[in-house]
Formats: structure tokens, sequence, C-alpha cells
């Protein structure tokens, strides 16, 4: 049916009304909308006006490795891309081509089984965002890996520039909803990592969100009206991870400290800690020199080390 209605607002030379198009296609009204608003959630600018109906405006633009590889300014990181239309979940495949060289970067148009944290789903559509991990191979110890997560929030900020900021410890937020999310997994020895996969999800240029999202998600797009081309952003993101990847990995987070707290949009603000069915509340103050949250609360000052816990803002989603 997607290709069926794709192919009528391609041939179509002005707008096609609903009635027309429910049917030539033989389903309800209702129906056309829905595939209507789909397409919209995977970047397809559709214009829709009353008493005239819909009109394709844009059709969204394919990611190349090729053309991401030329942008890159970077030594190692993606320097070896595995791309693939659809998948799973980029971080599935990345642990499980674990033995790939560090830096591969994987990315997929669309994943059917995206991950947040603690067993969360990440919605992936096809054609509007980026959804990538990349697998690395740090000589770190494992307490150390939340760090990547944090950095790598820092990459993402600098590449989408604008009033993007981070809500402690791995989203990125814009006009106060999540517009990208960062999810690190490792696999560790005792004492020693052996690989660890960052996965970074972008919602770019989405259109719309399932009725479940629109509050808590948006795009670059919805926040700035304007498209984005997802290969250059890819390598943007890129080439701002590798210089800090490498300075994390030489001298830990402390030189990073400062800019972190400044695009953190959780400092100063009351903030929940929900970690394993209890609660706590307080105002977040500071990051410390590991990344962690510093936490003002009625019990004292407390610090939140990631991975632990979800801070949700009391007043709206960050
Ligand atoms: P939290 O924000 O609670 O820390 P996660 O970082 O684990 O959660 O992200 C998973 C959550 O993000 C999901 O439960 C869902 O509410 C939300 N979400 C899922 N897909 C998207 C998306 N494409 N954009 C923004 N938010 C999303």
């Amino acid at each position: 049916m997607r290709e069926k209605i794709l192919n009528i607002l391609n041939n179509a030379t002005g707008y096609v009304s609903g009635e027309e198009m429910s049917r030539d296609l033989g389903i309800s009204r209702a129906a056309v909308w829905k595939h209507i608003k789909k397409l919209k959630s995977e970047g397809y600018k559709i214009e829709s006006v009353t008493n005239k109906g819909y009109r394709l405006a844009e059709a969204p633009k394919e990611i190349s490795p090729s053309t991401v590889d030329s942008l890159l300014n970077t030594g190692f990181i993606a320097r070896s891309i595995q791309y693939t239309d659809s998948t799973a979940s980029t971080n599935e495949d990345a642990k499980r081509l674990a033995s790939s060289v560090d830096g591969t970067l994987f990315i997929a148009d669309r994943q059917t089984a995206g991950k947040g944290r603690l067993g969360r789903g990440w919605e992936s559509p096809r054609g509007s965002g980026i959804w990538m991990s990349l697998l690395l191979k740090p000589e770190i110890s494992p307490n150390e890996i939340s760090g990547i997560t944090l950095i790598a929030g820092i990459a993402v900020c600098r590449a989408i520039g604008g009033s993007a900021k981070i809500k402690w410890p791995n989203d990125i937020v814009m006009g106060g909803r999540k517009v990208s999310g960062i999810l690190t997994e490792m696999s560790a020895e005792v004492e020693r990592v052996s690989y660890v996969v960052c996965g970074i999800g972008i919602n770019v240029n989405t259109a719309a969100f399932p009725p479940e999202l629109s509050e808590k998600a948006t795009s670059l797009y919805v926040e700035t009206g304007r498209s984005f081309d997802r290969n250059k952003l890819i390598a943007a993101v890129m080439n701002e991870f590798e210089p800090l990847y490498k300075g994390f990995i030489k001298n830990g987070f402390e030189p990073f400290r400062a800019e972190y707290r400044d695009l953190c949009a959780s400092i100063k603000r009351e903030v929940r800690i929900i970690s394993r069915g209890s609660e706590m509340i307080g105002t977040a103050i500071d990051i410390d020199k590991n990344g962690g949250l510093v936490v003002m609360t009625a019990a004292g000052t407390v610090t939140v080390t990631s991975g632990e816990v979800s801070v949700r803002g009391i007043y709206g989603y960050i």
C-alpha cells in the first residue's frame, strides 16, 4: 500500500484528493490519512490542503556510505562503514560483528527493534533519521565507560549546533524534547574492556511522530523548519567525536567537564531520580569530574553515576 500511495503522489502533477486516493486504492479515507502520516514520519514532506488533498513536496535523500566517507577527516573513526537498509538494531549488529576493526561504524536506514536504555525501545523509521553504532576498543577500565556516552553527547551537540542541549546523561534535547539518544553497551572481563558499542540515534527529517512520542520527541526538521543532509550530519558527528574520544582515553573526562556542564540542560533544575522502585527529588547542581550528576536533596548532596538511574525533569521532559 505504501508503494502504491507513493506512486500516486509521485505521478500527480498537483494535489491528489484523499477521496480520489481512497477510491483508487479501495481503502477508507482514514486509512489513506494513516499512511500519509507514516510517510511523513519517514521524512517525506507531504503538504495537505483542505479541499485540495495531498502533494508530495520532497522525498528523503538516501544515506550513502561513500558520501559519508568523502566528508570524513578522521584517522580511524568510521573509516570502515557497514551500511544496511534495514536491521533489528545497529547496536546488536556491532556486537555480533565485534571482531571488526576499531572505529567501525554500523548504519541503518531503519531499525525494526531499535533500543533505548533499560530495555526500552527506540522508534527508528526509515528515511528520516540517523541510526548508527560505533564499535570501539578502548584500553580503559569498565567503570570509565559511561564517559563515552557523555563525550558522544558533546559530539552530537556540536554537530547539530543551535539550541541543542544534553539531558544528563544520554539524551540530546531541543525545545524541551528529545531529538537524539545515546546508548552505550560494553563487553568486559573483570578489569578489561573487550569492546564498547556506542549507539547514536538522531531524529533528523522526521515530520511527525507516533502519538505516544509526540510529547517527548522532536526532530531537527520540526525544530528548524528545514531538512538536513544525513550524510553530512553523520560525518560531522564522527569528525567531532574522534578528537573528543582520543582526549578522553588519554586524559579522562575532566578536560570536557566544563563544556559538558555548559551544554547540560539538567543543571539548576529539579530532577526526580528514579532507581529500581525508589525515588528521590532534588536540584541538579553540577557535573562532577567523572561525569556524575551532583544533586542536592533534602537528605544531602548525592552524586548519581550514569547507568544506574533515570532522571526526569519535574517540569516538562527535561
Ligand atoms: P529515558 O529518556 O527515559 O532515559 P531512553 O534514553 O532509554 O529513555 O530512551 C528510550 C525512550 O525514548 C523510549 O522509552 C521512548 O519514550 C523514547 N523514544 C523512543 N524512540 C524515540 C525517538 N525516535 N525519539 C525520541 N524519543 C524516543
